[in-house]
């Protein structure tokens, strides 16, 4: 059974930027119906049983129902995708991360300020329902991609990539504050984005 993560911070806590009514849906609805949809698909699936979420991801191929590799992949990355997102949100966020991580941001990217417009550019960009990622490899390298729908980085790269920060660009994530201006709710993100816990994030990719 998987469960989604509890939140260290209250629903109104993340308000002016993300709003409590979008935080409350977003999470009790939307993000329950993943987990528990991926629950049942997972029901019949016993040969995935016992598996990790990352597991799960880089084992789709060998699901031969295309109904329930279907079901699998978008409840499966609506669970995970969300734990990350709402993990990586905080009431105390906003600034810049330190350390190893940010030192990495300057080799990859050039600046904080550059990796902001490139997370920004593609969570703009991507055209109807998905993500923006920043993500790391085993070898410390980082870098910025958007998936469609509930996809990810770990089944798009065989789990050679793992999301550390993810932007979703869904309108049930920004609609009932923003409305059309998606551009207005990514820099609201980053006003409540812990980078100390993609810092934390980080340390577990590359250790
Ligand atoms: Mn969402």
């Amino acid at each position: 059974m998987f469960k989604q993560i509890e939140l260290s911070y209250y629903f109104k806590d993340l308000e002016p930027h993300i709003d409590e009514l979008t935080m409350n849906t977003h999470y009790s609805k939307h993000h329950a119906t993943y987990t528990n949809n991926l629950n049942a698909a997972l029901e019949k699936a016993p040969e995935l049983s016992g598996k990790t979420i990352e597991e799960i991801f880089t084992s789709l191929d060998t699901l031969t129902d295309e109904a329930q590799k279907n079901a699998i992949r978008n409840n499966g990355g609506g669970f995970y995708n969300h734990n990350l997102y709402f993990d990586t949100m905080s009431p105390k966020g906003g600034g810049q991360p330190e350390g190893k991580l940010a030192e990495q941001i300057t080799k990859d990217f050039g600046s904080f300020d550059v990796l902001k417009e490139k997370l920004t550019a593609a969570a703009t960009t991507r055209f109807g329902s998905g993500w923006a990622w920043l993500s790391a490899n085993k070898a410390g390298d980082l870098q910025v991609t958007s998936s469609p729908n509930q996809d990810n980085p770990i089944m798009e790269t065989k789990g050679e990539w793992t999301p550390i920060l993810g932007i979703d660009v869904w309108e049930h994530a920004y609609y009932l504050k923003y409305k059309n201006l998606r551009v207005d709710y990514v820099k609201a993100f980053f006003d409540v984005t812990d980078w100390n816990k993609v810092a934390a994030n980080y340390k577990e990719v590359t250790a």
